[in-house]
């Protein structure tokens, strides 16, 4: 790996993380949060609106609440991804049902790559994640690094 490359951005042991799930997936989500609730706890939580608001109401921690996910919750965490403001995704998302917010999904997912952000899609994913020893202390994720593309795109366009 050319070291310029890629940037290293932290994560650290207090993590921000984002709570996301699907209609039929909001139960499991819930039962999830209120099993782990002591570690959560010492978390920055978010979420998109629904979600965000039933863990508040039937467990009891404190989550910052985006918009609902049809209504562009998704991509407004998409964009706080982007901003580096949140770095680790619960996301028990539907493979079952096709969802009307269905790109603002795909994007999500796929800005969880490109930031190389820790994802659970599933309840075994988020339960090997919250028990990794990447829990108890910082991680470095590795970023592409856009700036060094962007120069070099310049220079194609002859800049
Ligand atoms: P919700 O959004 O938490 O507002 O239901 C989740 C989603 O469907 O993306």
């Amino acid at each position: 790996m050319i070291q310029d490359d890629y940037i290293d951005f932290t994560i650290r042991k207090q993590k921000h993380i984002v709570l996301i799930a699907h209609d039929s997936k909001k139960q499991a989500l819930i039962e999830w949060v209120d099993k782990n609730k002591d570690e959560l706890k010492g978390h920055f939580l978010s979420g998109t609106g629904t979600t965000a608001r039933l863990i508040v109401d039937k467990v009891g921690l404190p989550v910052k609440a985006y918009n609902s996910g049809p209504l562009g919750g998704d991509l407004q965490i998409g964009a706080r991804i982007v901003e580096g403001s949140i770095d680790f995704a619960i996301f028990f998302w539907d493979p079952l049902a096709s969802q009307p917010h269905d790109p603002d999904v795909k994007a999500l997912l796929r800005i969880c790559a490109v930031y190389d952000i820790p994802l659970a899609t599933n309840r075994s994913t988020a339960d090997f994640m919250l028990t990794s020893k990447y829990m108890n202390e910082d991680y470095e994720r590795h970023v592409i690094n856009y700036n060094k593309t962007i120069q070099e795109r310049m220079k194609e366009f002859g800049k």
